[in-house]
Order: C-alpha cells, then structure tokens, then sequence
C-alpha cells in the first residue's frame, strides 16, 4: 500500500463489478477510503469484506443514482461515516446498443438517466464538500473524475444515444474543470476504449450477437488498466490536472 492518498475519501459509482470495482481496489492500495456505490448491494458487500480483509477502509453505499434522493443520501450516508469528501470517480454506466429507428424509447431514457442525470445528481451533491476538501483537506486539491468513452469522441452507427451521454459528458466536464479548477478541484475525463467487463452483457441477444459478430478487437483492456489510469489522474502533485485521458487497447484501431 503506498500513501499517496491517505486521509482522503473517495466516492466511487457503478463500483458493483468492471471499471468501478477495479478502481476500488486501486485506490485503497494508495490509502484512500472508498465509499462504493451501486444497486447490487450483495457485490458491494463482497468487495467491502475484501477489502477490509486487505486492511483497506470501505463503504457499502446501496443507490440508484437516477433517483436524485437516493444519489443525494449516498453522498449523506459518506459523510456521516467518514466525514468528508476528496475524490468522486463518476463510473457508473449503461451502454444500450441498436438503431435509432424503431427503436426501444424506454432504453433511451435507462441510459440518459444513468450516464448524464445521475453523474449530476451525484457531481451535485458531492461537489461542496469536495470545494471544502480543496480548502482545508490533506492534499489541498480535490478530484471528480468522469468515465466517458471512446463513444464520447467518435459517432459510430447504432450507438447513438450512447454517444449522446457520452459526447455531453465530455462538454460538461470541461465547463465544470474551467468553473472550479482555480478552487483546486480538478475535473478529468477519462475515454475507454473497449474493456473485458458486464457492459455489453445488458444488451438484448441480438445485439450482442451482433457485437461479437462484428468484434475486431483480439485483446481488449482489463477493468485494472482503467482503474490504474483513474489512480494516476488522482495522485498528480497539486499543481497538476489531467483534464482528458484516452486509454485504448493497443489491438484496437
Ligand atoms: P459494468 O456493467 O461492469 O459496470 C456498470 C456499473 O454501473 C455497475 O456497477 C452498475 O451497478 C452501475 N450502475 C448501473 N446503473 C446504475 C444505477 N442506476 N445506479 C447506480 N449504479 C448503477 O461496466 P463497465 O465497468 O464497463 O462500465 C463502467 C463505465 O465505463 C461506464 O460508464 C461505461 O460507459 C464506461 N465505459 C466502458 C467501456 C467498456 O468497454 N466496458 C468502454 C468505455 C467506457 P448495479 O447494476 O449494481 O447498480
């Protein structure tokens, strides 16, 4: 464990499998506290016990992040335990894949809900404590890390409401970066290409079939890749903020 992170807290969405679980144990191996937000509780627990076993310090916050009270209390529920806030690794995500014509509206509105109003809800709630954080906290600078997408730099055909939530992100990140970075809250976004994890699995089968039909990538990243480009975005010296981050496997063109 090294102490790159020791006294702070970070609040990590989506942390029930893939990038965000991944990230959990990355921070606490650099001495943060996690707080690991998600709707699986039985996963969180799993990995808050792992953790703690490890000698990490860990937080199982149960909520659906579309649900602006839920997103509010799990920012609540980390203060009451900890006290404070440095770090919000906004993860979590759904990925819904097909054609825009005829398509399932209902999907349109899971994605817009998980992927832009929950990252707000939970950048909202967060968001005074991490300015105080920047104030008064052990490193004197605060961090929001966003989890976007190759999908937020490139339009391809059927992902196109993916690319929405994702394209927005990436404006609202830097319109945030530009309002708070000289109160030392660093804003980043970070853009995956694709990466071993549940996301695709939320597809119906036609569309996955479709995906691994048409998958040209032999060796994509490993959850673990991200989780380490998120944990260096976090422990840069003060003075110094990765607003973009574009990670993709090397057999990815
Ligand atoms: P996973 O499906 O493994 O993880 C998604 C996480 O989001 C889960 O922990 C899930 O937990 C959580 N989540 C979904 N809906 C909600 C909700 N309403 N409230 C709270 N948590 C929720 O996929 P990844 O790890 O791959 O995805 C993480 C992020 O990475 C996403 O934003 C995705 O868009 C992005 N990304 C992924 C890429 C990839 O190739 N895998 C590439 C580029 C970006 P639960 O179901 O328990 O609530």
């Amino acid at each position: 464990m090294d102490s790159r992170l020791t006294g702070t807290v970070a609040i990590i969405t989506g942390a029930s499998s893939g990038i965000g679980e991944a990230t959990a144990r990355q921070l606490v191996e650099h001495g943060a506290s996690v707080a690991v937000v998600a709707r699986r509780k039985d996963r969180l627990d799993a990995l808050v016990s792992d953790l703690e076993a490890a000698g990490g310090s860990a937080l199982a916050v149960e909520a659906d992040i579309t649900d602006r009270g839920q997103a509010e209390q799990a920012v609540q529920t980390v203060i009451d335990r900890f006290g404070r806030v440095d770090i919000l690794i906004n993860n979590a995500g759904l990925m819904l894949v097909g054609p825009i014509v005829g398509a399932d509206v209902e999907e349109w509105d899971r994605m817009i809900a998980v992927n832009q109003k929950g990252l707000l809800y939970m950048t909202n709630a967060a968001l005074p404590h991490l300015l105080k954080a920047a104030e008064d906290g052990p490193r004197q600078v605060a961090d929001i890390v966003n989890i976007s997408s190759i999908a937020g730099r490139v339009a391809w055909k059927n992902f196109g409401v993916y690319n929405m939530t994702k394209f927005g992100l990436n404006g609202f990140t830097e319109s945030l970066r530009q309002e708070v970075t000289k109160r030392y809250v660093r804003v980043g976004v970070l853009e995956p290409g694709k990466v071993d994890t549940e996301l695709v699995s939320h597809n119906n089968e036609q569309v996955r079939n479709d995906l691994a039909a048409t998958d040209d990538i032999p060796e994509p990243l490993q959850a673990e890749d991200i989780a380490e480009s998120i944990a260096f975005m976090v422990t840069r010296p003060r003075r110094s903020s990765i607003s973009e981050l574009w990670a993709m496997p090397t057999s990815q063109a």
